[in-house]
């Protein structure tokens, strides 16, 4: 709720608590909401408001205005004209973990969200794993329009280098506001796209980089693990995801130290 529509909703409620013999009660959860948004009671400001609510609005507010610059953008009048949507990026503004992939897909540009077909589906797997909602990460693509395909052809196809340095921009500017702890990016294309290097991952993952000062965990893209099903492979993406949890201090129990070995 913004900040007018909230003060409306408190006057009204004052209203009917200063008038009425049946004063306004609220759930414990609507009360807990409130005191996010750094309201201790009806119309008075926290003495130490809750920073979360306030930055995830604050967050979210910022990337308003980059969302609907995408929303419409043209720069790559191929894409623009071929696209269903754009799709720019989900999860929590306020992320300290984020994870960047190279384009959206066929299922991504019907839905309008980053990594929902059945490689998305692996990776909220991982997320999970990792001990994390979907929804407490960020997750976005180098690239918010889908790469064209020929008429009549099916499949995805990877984005060129020209394009994603076009769209790059928009994907700095989201990392600046998020400003997450780690970013991990998936697979060789989103790299060449991120950091403009070309490397096998053999080369690239299981060690930090960095973006923007941020640091950077390469691994491979949930799709290989759906063409490479050998625990091997998995164990390799579980422990640039294990890396990844040990830079953001976040416990890790035995099991998770143990998957797919
Ligand atoms: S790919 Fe990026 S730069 Fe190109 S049209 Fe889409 S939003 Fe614009």
């Amino acid at each position: 709720m913004n900040e007018p529509a909230l003060d409306f909703v408190i006057a009204a409620l004052e209203t009917i608590r200063d008038t009425s013999d049946r004063p306004p009660k609220a759930s414990r959860s609507v009360l807990a909401r409130f005191s996010r948004l750094g309201f201790a009671r009806f119309g008075e400001p926290a003495a130490s408001p809750a920073p979360t609510g306030r930055v995830v609005a604050d967050k979210a507010a910022l990337l308003a205005p980059i969302r609907e610059r995408v929303r419409v953008c043209t720069k790559c009048p191929h894409l623009a004209s071929s696209r269903t949507q754009t799709v720019f990026g989900v999860g929590n503004p306020d992320a300290e973990l984020m994870f960047i992939g190279e384009a959206p897909g066929a299922d991504e540009d019907r839905q309008g969200e980053p990594f929902v077909g059945r490689a998305g589906q692996l990776l909220t797997k991982i997320i999970k794993a990792m001990g994390f909602a979907r929804e407490e990460v960020y997750i976005a693509n180098v690239l918010k329009c889908r790469p064209d395909m020929p008429k009549g052809s099916f499949g995805n196809r990877p984005p060129t280098p020209e394009e994603m340095q076009t769209c790059l921009p928009y994907l700095g500017e989201q990392i600046d506001v998020i400003q997450p702890r780690v970013l991990v990016a998936l697979g060789a294309v989103a790299v060449e796209g991120l950091l403009g290097t070309r490397g096998t991952m053999r080369e690239l993952r299981g060690r930090w980089h960095s973006y923007k000062g941020i640091p950077l965990m390469i691994t491979y893209h949930p799709a290989y693990l759906l063409r490479n099903q050998a625990n091997s492979e998995k164990r390799k993406v579980w422990e640039d995801m294990l890396q990844a949890l040990e830079r953001l201090e976040k416990p890790i129990s035995e099991k998770q130290r143990n998957y797919f070995l």
